[in-house]
């Protein structure tokens, strides 16, 4: 929507608004609020409410903590399932993180997105359309509604539960999401017991990163509704399949695919080759930041519909990138690595900045590998061109330091931030022992 200011003052009076909150990201993709009550609203339309930026990890030291909130208008929501004690309505505005000195603040990963996006602007591109397939598994709470890894619903042999409460929860998720503006294109239980998929239509990259992170919020709370927690995570139980988020792709220049080639074998254009080649190049670095979890690397094994190589194909699921079978406006390419831990709007721009790289630079993609890779050797894969995704986050981080273009594109310091951040996280994982050490080895050595 495009809002302007007497919209807004005109929809909270109407709509019996009495709280606004201001959203924004943190490095780590969590989102972080300022609830103010609607006496403020003028104050926030000037862009003039303030907030501490000191204690949000990856933003200012405490000399420079006061930062200012630019509410993007056209993301005005109401919240339909919050109202206060007095019956007003709650409602949300994501905004943008500005200095002091009134500059946008680039460690406000919403910015580095922005920024990216202008890049891509002078590349010649309008628009940098962004569907992604966020999945997601229920899980049930215990007695003190904390959350479990036990699953909800069946799929457990001799479960004799009369319905299936996923299906109503997502139902749920589905018309909550319709009702805050989305459109959903599919909703379906995935394949892992208690894993679901909700599927919405594709939006330009900044508002498909807001969307992303809305629809995070809106399944968790619904979950919560039915007393169940709704988990993002990669890898929440071993041995079934994880979390992924496909993210499917395509560059429009007034309004037309630029990735669609009616003339070509596969119908792609030079765009459309180039950009993959560049996702090829840079995928082993910007992992670090679509993939950016400890947990992550535990998703990225063979056997899980997930991908561990570097390679793309016209017709199979298994490489990393896939080329979906639509074409005209719909021609798109899928990158399978992602899963939704990913900060969108960082892992958004690495990817884009990844894809740019290649049509600066006329990067050829390798061949496409159209037979199933996980039942090629090592040696083919080796002959086919084929690496492999990095295994662990300390190994995706060191790749990440090297690579300048995904540095720069996240920002020089934010992105350090990030490093130094994931090292920490990797070291701490790296001192606990595990049950699997404990099972493996402690009854022969
Ligand atoms: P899959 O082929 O993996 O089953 P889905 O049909 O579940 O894919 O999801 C396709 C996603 O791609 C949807 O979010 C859809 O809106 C999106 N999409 C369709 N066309 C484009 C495009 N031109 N650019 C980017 N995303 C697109
Ligand atoms: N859950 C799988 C993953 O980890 C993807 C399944 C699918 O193809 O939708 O990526
Ligand atoms: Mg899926
Ligand atoms: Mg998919």
């Amino acid at each position: 929507h495009d809002y302007t200011k007497d919209d807004i003052r005109n929809l909270v009076k109407s709509e019996n608004v009495e709280f606004l909150r201001l959203t924004f990201t943190d490095m780590y993709g969590i989102i972080k609020n300022v609830e103010v009550p609607v006496s403020q609203l003028e104050k926030v339309l000037e862009n003039n409410l303030m907030f501490d930026g000191s204690s949000i990890d990856g933003f200012v030291r405490i000399e420079e903590s006061d930062m200012y909130l630019y509410p993007d208008l056209s993301t005005f929501m109401i919240f339909p399932w919050a109202t206060d004690s007095h019956g007003g309505k709650v409602a949300r505005i994501i905004a943008s993180v500005y200095t002091a000195d009134r500059k946008p603040f680039v460690g406000d990963p919403r910015n580095v997105l922005i920024a990216n996006l202008d890049k891509m602007k002078q590349q010649g591109f309008d628009s940098f359309n962004i569907g992604t397939e966020p999945e997601f598994f229920l899980f049930k709470l215990d007695e003190n509604g904390k959350p479990t890894t036990k699953l909800n619903d069946s799929g457990s042999y001799f479960d004799l539960e009369p319905l299936d409460m996923g299906e109503n929860v997502r139902r749920e998720i589905v018309l909550t999401l319709e009702e805050m503006g989305f459109e959903v294109e599919a909703a379906h239980h995935e394949v892992a017991p208690g894993q679901h998929e909700v599927d919405f239509k594709y939006a330009s990259a900044l508002e498909a990163a807001d969307n992303i992170q809305t629809f995070k919020l809106i399944v968790k709370t619904i979950a919560r509704k039915y007393n169940l927690y709704a988990t993002f995570l990669p890898k929440p139980v071993s041995g079934i399949n994880g979390n992924g988020m496909h993210t499917n792709m395509s560059l429009f220049t007034a309004g037309k695919n630029q990735f669609f080639a009616e003339d070509d074998e596969l119908q792609l254009s030079t765009t459309a080759y180039n950009f993959l080649g560049g996702i090829l190049k840079h995928a082993t670095n910007f992992t670090a930041i679509t993939n950016p979890t400890v947990n992550s690397y535990k998703r990225l094994v063979p056997g899980f519909e997930a991908p561990v190589y570097v390679a793309w194909s016209g017709s199979n699921r298994s490489p990393m990138v896939r080329v979906p079978a639509s074409r005209g406006q719909s021609t798109r390419l899928e990158l399978r690595s992602v899963d939704p831990t990913a900060n969108p709007y960082l892992a958004l721009a690495g990817i884009l900045a990844a894809g740019l790289d290649g049509i600066k630079d006329k990067i050829e993609p390798a061949e496409s590998v159209d037979r199933n890779i996980y039942l090629m050797d090592e040696a083919e894969r080796i002959k086919a061109g084929i690496h492999d995704l990095p295994d662990t986050l300390l190994a995706a981080v060191r790749n990440l330091e090297g690579d300048r273009i995904i540095r720069e594109a996240i920002g020089i310091n934010l992105s350090q931030q990030f490093i130094d951040a994931k090292l920490l996280e990797y070291r701490a994982y790296r001192q606990e022992v595990s049950q699997w050490e404990l099972d493996s080895y402690l009854d022969i050595y």
